[in-house]
């Protein structure tokens, strides 16, 4: 370990993978994001910075996210084919593999602070709907209005869907998606995942955000992963797990061991994205969509962020 490992830490946040090109955004659109993803950059970064947990950096930058309407997180999440919001978080810390996820809440400002919660103040893993929202009010977890998380644009792909009667795995529809992993200057790494799901979505389909080995997961033996795209096949692929064992059992380095499971993903037809940080300090990410909402930050000064592929 060189001197400067002691003070390493890194961050890397996405808002979701999808048929983003500059083609079909323009200049207006592409500023707001990528101002959106640097607020929410920054929210982890200076935690990081400051010598703070990973675990407190990717909840401060998901946070960031699901209060900024341009991601289907929190504020601005897709709408349910019978109109409500309906959201998913789960957060895992690599350290102790505690974890905590939420399914299916309607009220719950920030969703990624009630799975937190329900990692450290419950014996539980994983809570659905009206009883995670009860356990949320008796922890004073902030409770808000469902028309907080409606907006107008998130109405009119709904609209559209239905008008069109377009699959729910429509090409042209963004996986809008938030998550942010991170490495800490302990070593420790941590992920944090948080969705309003897939537009349209009805009889409770949950998908692979909250679930702990799909779109969520964090090992100091391997990495911390969040995911976006189509979760039916990331539950399949239990992809963000899967990354970690590679990488554990194989050995393999973590942009081969997502780059492989993205693939195993294709095969199944499903498309998407992956961040990933490592407890040696590394960060990265892939998609297999055209664009993928994203940013990352470390000690050594890097900060940037992205919406599309290279051309
Ligand atoms: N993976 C999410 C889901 O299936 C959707 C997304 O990434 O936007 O619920």
């Amino acid at each position: 370990m060189t001197e400067t490992s002691e003070s390493r830490w890194a961050i890397a946040i996405h808002g979701g993978a999808g048929s983003m090109t500059p083609e079909t955004m323009d200049g207006a659109a592409v500023a707001a994001h990528e101002a959106a993803l640097v607020v929410a950059l920054d929210a982890g970064r200076v935690v990081l910075a400051a010598g703070g947990s990973a675990l407190d950096a990717v909840c401060a930058a998901v946070k960031e996210l699901e209060d900024d309407p341009h991601f289907n997180a929190g504020r601005g999440a897709v709408f349910t084919y019978h109109g409500t919001n309906e959201l998913d978080a789960a957060v895992m810390d690599g350290a102790t593999r505690g974890a905590g996820a939420v399914c299916g809440v309607t009220h719950t400002r920030n969703p990624v602070n009630l799975a937190r919660t329900v990692m450290e103040q419950s014996p539980h893993v994983f809570l659905s709907g009206v009883g995670a929202e009860e356990f949320a009010r008796e922890q004073g977890v902030e409770m808000v209005d469902p028309d907080w998380f409606a907006t107008e644009p998130r109405w009119a792909q709904l609209q559209e869907l239905k008008a069109k009667k377009l699959g729910w795995f429509d090409a042209g529809l963004k996986y809008g998606t938030v998550g942010a992993v991170a490495v800490d200057t302990a070593g420790h790494v941590a992920a944090a995942t948080s969705t309003g799901g897939l537009t349209g979505k009805r009889w409770g389909r949950i998908g692979d955000s909250p679930l702990i080995g799909a779109g969520t997961y964090a090992d100091d033996r391997a990495a911390a992963v969040s995911c976006t795209g189509s979760g039916e096949q990331f539950i399949r692929a239990a992809v963000s797990h899967e990354i970690c064992a590679r990488m554990r059992l194989g050995g393999e380095g973590a942009q081969a061991a997502t780059e492989a499971v993205l693939a195993e993903v294709g095969d199944m037809g499903g498309v998407g994205g992956v961040i990933y940080a490592t407890p040696g300090g590394e960060t990265g990410f892939a998609f297999t969509t055209p664009g993928m909402f994203r940013g990352r930050a470390d000690s050594e000064g890097l900060r940037e962020v992205g919406i599309f592929g290279e051309s």
